[in-house]
């Protein structure tokens, strides 16, 4: 395996940070010092002014393969994933067939090992996604699934949730949530407000949201279980998490890029690129979960990167699908909330890689299969996962530079600040001034 030496770089620890060199050889890290003598035949990369720390850990990316792969491959994915320094993605399971059982978990898990990048499984909640009955937890466990959802939905009868809850303990597993009552959500398109009202179009409230993060909480308090909220969109959902883990619930909890970005007034175009479930909020929740991202509240910043063909895509706001790519823009986007000039690197890291290595038990520490570690120290032995973001260039998000196989990102022409340059996942340069390699 090839030997790199990244040179000068801000080092993001997880408390700290500082400047110095970092020598990689054969898939670890094999040095840390301010200063390192180029070995023989290692590939120098001048990092000056740029952080450098573990790789990106994606716990929510929507890869479509098997049965949407004209929207995405777990290749192209995974592709464009290291491109947004992700060296690790955790596949959701609305896929078609859901990944519901053992072989469709196997199949993502073999193709995944092909890509750049390492690809975790979350698996259904319960089969089909139905809602219903649950699929096999035990079996999924054992091939080392971590997190189960039923995201697209979230699982609606409570007395499901609760006996899910129940088998997950014993495994040490976690059940994701897509927080949405179906019943006060249904045939709505956007944030249910003012603004729905004057456009004409049906609103999905954020009560339909907040109701099941409330239920949630209380099942997580009678079950003793372990639960994630995925994109949380709501200044009152950031409330009831941040209550519930003050008394010591079981609850972790993720944002997206777009809802920390975007707000609802981006829908009055009518373009459905803006369209997404949760669905883009007011512009005070957006200040809220902003302000909730800075004081350390949320685990993880979650891309729900969610390809769509554009035949799809292009239909009028209402009738088509909900969802965003996010995989390219996730890290800059995120540099933007945290508020670039004040942007802490060692917060960066810990929302980006840390927090959502922890969650998804990808850590050196943790039990994983056929996976390496994520989310590390930078320490002498660690598996080599790293990204370097540079916090000083200007660029603009174009369609057309999407590594992704769908082009419905909504950030076309955006002014943006700060950008991963380097990726080096399974110890392998993958990714260098933003180009593959
Ligand atoms: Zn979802």
């Amino acid at each position: 395996m090839t030997t790199y030496l990244l040179r000068h770089g801000l080092l993001v620890g997880p408390d700290s940070t500082r400047v110095g060199d970092l020598l990689i050889s054969d898939g670890r890290i094999a040095e840390v010092a301010a200063s390192i003598n180029a070995p023989a035949g290692a590939t120098v990369i001048d990092v000056e002014g740029r952080w450098v720390g573990p790789g990106f850990v994606d716990l929510h990316t929507h890869l479509r393969e098997p049965g949407q792969e004209a929207a995405e491959t777990i290749e192209s994915g995974a592709v464009a994933g290291a491109v947004g320094g992700y060296c690790a993605l955790v596949a959701m399971p609305n896929t078609e067939p859901a990944l519901d059982n053992v072989a469709l978990v196997s199949y993502v898990l073999d193709q995944g090992a092909r890509t750049p990048v390492d690809v975790a499984v979350a698996g259904a909640i319960t089969q089909g996604r139905e809602g219903r009955h649950l699929a096999p937890l035990a079996e999924m466990a054992a091939l080392g699934v971590r997190i189960f959802t039923d995201d697209g939905t979230g699982v609606q009868d409570p007395s499901v949730m609760r006996r899910a809850l129940d088998y997950a303990r014993p495994l040490r597993v976690r059940l994701a949530q897509h927080c949405e009552d179906e019943a006060l959500a249904a045939g709505g398109s956007m944030n249910e407000g003012v603004l729905s009202s004057r456009l004409g179009l049906v609103g999905r409230p954020a009560l339909a949201e907040e109701l099941m993060v409330m239920r949630d909480i209380e099942l997580v308090r009678l079950t003793g279980g372990a639960v994630h909220f995925l994109h949380l969109s709501t200044s009152r959902s950031v409330a009831l998490v941040s209550a519930a883990r003050s008394e010591g619930l079981d609850v972790t909890c993720e944002v997206t890029p777009h809802h920390l970005t975007l707000d609802e007034t981006f829908c009055a175009g009518f373009d459905a690129q803006f369209k997404v479930h949760p669905p883009l909020r007011t512009s005070s929740d957006v200040m809220a979960l902003r302000q909730a991202l800075r004081q350390g509240l949320f685990d993880a910043v979650a891309t729900d990167h969610a390809p769509h063909s554009p035949e799809l895509k292009d239909r009028a706001f209402d009738e088509a699908p909900a969802g965003m790519l996010g995989l390219e823009h996730a890290a800059t986007l995120t540099y933007q909330a945290l508020g670039t000039d004040e942007c802490d690197p060692v917060k960066f890291y810990s929302v980006l890689s840390r927090g959502p290595a922890r969650v998804a038990q990808l850590r050196a520490s943790d039990q994983r299969i056929r996976l390496g570690a994520h989310g590390g120290d930078l320490r002498v032995g660690e598996d080599a996962n790293i990204t370097v973001f540079d916090p000083r260039v200007e660029w603009t998000a174009r369609r057309e530079d999407l590594h992704s196989r769908a082009r419905n990102t909504p950030y076309d022409g955006r002014q943006l600040r700060g950008r991963v340059t380097t990726t080096i996942a399974k110890g392998q340069l993958v990714v260098h001034e933003g180009g593959l390699q």
